[in-house]
């Protein structure tokens, strides 16, 4: 199950699983994006896919969707959860609104996934919940304040969620991606070229300069790093943060 995977990084990690061999359920506010993801993937793997138009801000829908994947599949091995990001702001610039627009959109959301699939995941004694959430949880990005304060909350979700979970035989872990290269990032460098006057050219060779590896991510490496989490291979790695950021994040 990958949640908010119409395009980006949400799309690459459900391509990834498919060409693993898994069946998939997708989930998206675009329903046209959605089908042509879904009809590529049922043509270039042969794998089943399960979609469904949805805002996962809307806890009711996302409970009603994990409802109707298990009724489809008989059970939910892997469950990623997204959702877009908040808007870039300055603190002072933030609405109320805006906090409670990122609050369900990028925690509570999440709250709505993991209550659902984990009472099927503990009956089947084995599940991976893996969240994407950003390098902000390790490093504040100046203008992402409402990135910066509400993704910590899913770092406490994803390590109280790790030591409840793990003798099911249940792993919980989080992504954290860098600059990649999506819409996302095109979002960010309009608002750059708005407020500081600059080109997106100019936004795109100013974070450049400060990434180790000197260029973005694509989308598919942050995916492998997902795939990875939700494989027998990563067995031992629980409550976990793996960052896929180029080297940007300097801390030990
Ligand atoms: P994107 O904008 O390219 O794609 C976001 C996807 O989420 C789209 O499929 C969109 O339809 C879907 N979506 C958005 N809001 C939704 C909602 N409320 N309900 C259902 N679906 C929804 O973004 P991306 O670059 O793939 O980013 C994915 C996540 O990673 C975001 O939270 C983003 O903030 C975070 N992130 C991205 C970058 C980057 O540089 N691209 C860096 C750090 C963190």
């Amino acid at each position: 199950m990958v949640a908010a995977s119409s395009q980006g990084i949400g799309r690459a990690a459900a391509l990834r699983f498919a060409a693993e061999g898994a069946h998939l359920a997708l989930c998206a506010r675009k329903e046209d994006a959605l089908q042509e993801l879904a009809d590529h993937v049922r043509q270039t793997f042969g794998v089943q896919v399960y979609s469904a138009t949805l805002d996962v801000a809307d806890d009711a829908s996302v409970r009603h969707f994990v409802d109707d994947v298990h009724k489809q599949f008989g059970r939910i091995d892997v469950c990623v959860t997204n959702a877009g990001g908040p808007p870039a702001k300055l603190f002072l610039e933030t609405t109320m609104d805006e906090w409670d627009q990122a609050y369900q959109r990028n925690l509570r959301s999440i709250v709505s996934f993991a209550q659902a699939v984990l009472p099927h995941m503990q009956r089947q004694r084995w599940g991976r919940l893996v969240t994407i959430t950003s390098m902000t949880v390790k490093q504040p990005v100046p203008n992402l304040v409402l990135s910066n304060a509400i993704r910590a909350g899913v770092l406490g979700l994803v390590r109280s969620l790790a030591g409840q979970f793990g003798p099911d035989g249940i792993t919980v872990n989080n992504v954290g991606p860098g600059y990649t290269a999506t819409d996302r990032l095109k979002e960010l460098a309009t608002r750059y070229a708005t407020t500081a006057g600059g080109s997106g050219n100019e936004y795109f060779a100013q974070i450049t300069k400060d990434i180790p590896l000197g260029r973005l991510a694509q989308p598919e490496e942050v995916a492998d790093a997902i795939v990875w989490l939700a494989s027998e291979r990563a067995a031992y790695i629980t409550g976990q943060t793996i960052l896929v950021d180029g080297g940007v994040y300097r801390g030990l």
